[in-house]
């Protein structure tokens, strides 16, 4: 026992506290019972799904002003343009799944504001959620890009921003930490595309001459296909400016690359236990990539899923073109997930974005992967 415990002979959280603290429905979960989804809906703290002791209003007043006070600012996004080495901490995390070798590499972090995050939820609620996560109401999402090598082959899954958009000066690092991981464009055998937002391809522009000529890139038919084509976004929220500078980039990458496409319906094995499956949702050919050997088994789940989407699946992200539609692909796999327990690396999600879903009474949970570094 702390030996200060025992001369202050007073609890570590007193009743004050326990007024000033943020309240994160701590209580250890009992045995799962899925059945109360339908009273209860799948919705976490700060989506409006008042518990017990969760987020009242006379709670919210009393998180804001404790954030006020401690006011911190954790500062961990990269910046390239500053004097010092390359890199101190090498931003790849290996994984390994059966015979194949997966790594996670961080593009950098893209500053978007947070109210993109769940555009059908209301302010306040939003706003409880990022006061619960201790996140400002802009802050880097986190863009993260997969590696995997199977049967001989190097397949990248998905390219980051690239560097030529200096509004997302915090990403666009993929190139020069996948050298430092010892992976130059040239040892990429097949890259695969989850969609072809420009956080996902941009990385891949201008580089076309230092790529292997016989390099293939999977995407889905329906998404090439849409982007080629008038690609119709009425239906996301997306910041001013967003969507047409999505249609261009996408132009730009078709133009470039149209003779190393290699499009696919519904699914395809790119290398030996590397399936990408189809799923919809996100943009109408958004796609999954599924890993499988020897037992083990992980998912890339591309946009799927963004960091509330686990508290609340119900929010629609901004960039969502089909948002009910990716409601109900986001909650089959945030189910499938939890109830096989492999471990899932959203795009989005805080790197190494590796963890796994978990099921706290009727709500999900993200649980990150313990860092083997
Ligand atoms: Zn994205």
């Amino acid at each position: 026992m702390n030996p200060d415990y025992e001369r202050l002979g007073e609890p570590w959280v007193t009743r004050d506290d326990i007024k000033r603290f943020r309240q994160f429905d701590s209580k250890c979960p009992g045995p799962l019972d899925l059945g109360h989804r339908d009273h209860h809906g799948t919705r976490g703290p700060g989506c409006g799904h008042q518990r017990g002791h969760g987020y009242g209003g006379q709670q919210k007043e009393t998180n804001m002003s404790v954030q006020r006070e401690t006011n911190m600012s954790l500062d961990t996004t990269s910046h390239p343009d500053r004097p010092g080495p390359a890199e101190l901490i090498r931003s790849g995390y290996a994984l390994r799944v059966g015979e194949i070798d997966a790594l996670v590499v961080s593009d950098g972090t893209m500053s978007i504001p947070a109210a993109t995050l769940a555009v059908n939820a209301a302010p306040a609620e939003l706003g409880a959620w990022l006061d619960g996560m201790f996140l400002p109401a802009r802050f880097g999402w986190p863009l993260n890009v997969g590696v995997v090598r199977s049967g001989g082959r190097t397949v990248l899954i998905d390219a980051g921003i690239g560097a030529e958009f200096p509004e997302f000066a915090g990403a666009g690092q993929l190139t020069r930490r996948l050298e430092a991981a010892g992976l130059g464009l040239e040892s990429l055998t097949d890259v695969v595309l989850t969609h072809m937002h420009m956080d996902h391809i941009g990385g891949l522009l201008g580089v076309s001459g230092r790529l292997r000529p016989d390099l293939r890139i999977h995407v889905s038919t329906v998404e090439a296909e849409f982007w080629a084509g008038k690609a119709d976004l009425s239906r996301a929220t997306m910041p001013p400016g967003v969507p047409d500078a999505l249609r261009a980039v996408a132009k730009r990458f078709l133009d470039e690359y149209h003779g190393r496409l290699q499009p696919f319906e519904k699914e395809h094995e790119v290398a030996p236990g590397v399936l990408i499956r189809r799923t919809g949702g996100h943009t109408p050919g958004h796609s999954v990539v599924r890993l499988e050997s020897g037992g083990d088994r992980l998912m890339f789940g591309g946009d799927s899923v963004f960091p509330p989407g686990f508290d609340c699946p119900h929010w629609h992200n901004g960039f969502d073109q089909e948002p009910e539609e990716t409601v109900r692909v986001r909650v089959g796999l945030l189910r499938e997930l939890a109830a096989t327990g492999q471990p899932l690396v959203p795009t989005h999600v805080s790197f190494p974005a590796a963890g796994r879903v978990a099921v706290t009474r009727d709500v999900f949970r993200w649980v990150p992967a313990y860092w083997n570094h």
